[in-house]
């Protein structure tokens, strides 16, 4: 008997054939055009998103991004968008995460009112996260400078969870509330003094360049 999960999958892969926006990974549905996953248990669902006015937008908006000459393909590859890493930055700094440029209202409303074209959150991950990164690691560099640091190390359980340590770094320069700044954090498959230690050793990296580091450090348990 063929699983139910397995039917599915082989419905999926015959149904994203209505459209060349459609993709699958056997469980669920994505389009292309949309960036946007479609819940898929009959085929009369896609069929009533590629007659949606958005698809059909995202299509033309698609087919038009497609018939740019290939060499200004290769030209604009090289160039970064100001408008792209700007957006990055105050995403960071708002709190958004990049993932909800999928949601369709927010990108047709920001498409709408910004009048260009809106970047996949992966363009972001992959072109521009490092520049923000770099950006924000200068700043908080300079803001250190060669004073003596503090740095905390805590971790959380995430609602997977995983082991999710944090480190948190600042300076001590003699004011009562120094800006502290979330110097890394990652997930641990284990925790314990050897992959803690680890960690916070290639966090300070980032400071190799300051002649003289010196760190106090502050432990605190809370479990
Ligand atoms: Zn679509």
């Amino acid at each position: 008997m063929v699983p139910v999960a397995s039917k599915l999958s082989s419905k999926l892969k015959s149904w994203v054939k209505i459209d060349d926006s459609f993709t699958t990974d056997g469980d669920v549905v994505l389009c292309q055009a949309c960036n946007n996953q479609i819940g898929c248990s009959m085929i009369s669902q896609l069929e009533q998103h590629v007659r949606s006015a958005l698809h059909a937008k995202n299509k033309g908006l698609q087919t038009s991004k497609k018939q740019v000459l290939l060499s200004q393909m290769q030209q604009s590859s090289n160039v970064r968008s100001e408008f792209f890493h700007d957006m990055c930055n105050a995403m960071v700094a708002a709190n958004i995460p990049w993932y909800k440029l999928q949601v369709p209202k927010y990108r047709a409303f920001l498409e709408k009112y910004c009048g260009r074209q809106i970047p996949n959150d992966s363009t972001l991950r992959k072109n521009y996260r490092h520049l923000c990164y770099d950006e924000a690691m200068t700043y908080v560099r300079s803001d250190i400078g060669n004073n003596y640091i503090w740095i905390a190390v805590d971790e959380t359980t995430d609602g997977k969870g995983r082991y999710v340590t944090n480190l948190v770094i600042g300076k001590l320069d003699g004011k009562e509330s120094p800006t502290p700044f979330l110097n890394s954090s990652k997930t641990l498959e284990h925790e314990n003094h050897a992959t803690v230690a680890r960690f916070v050793n290639d966090g300070l990296k980032v400071f190799k360049k300051i002649k003289y580091l010196s760190f106090i450090v502050m432990l605190r348990r809370t479990c």
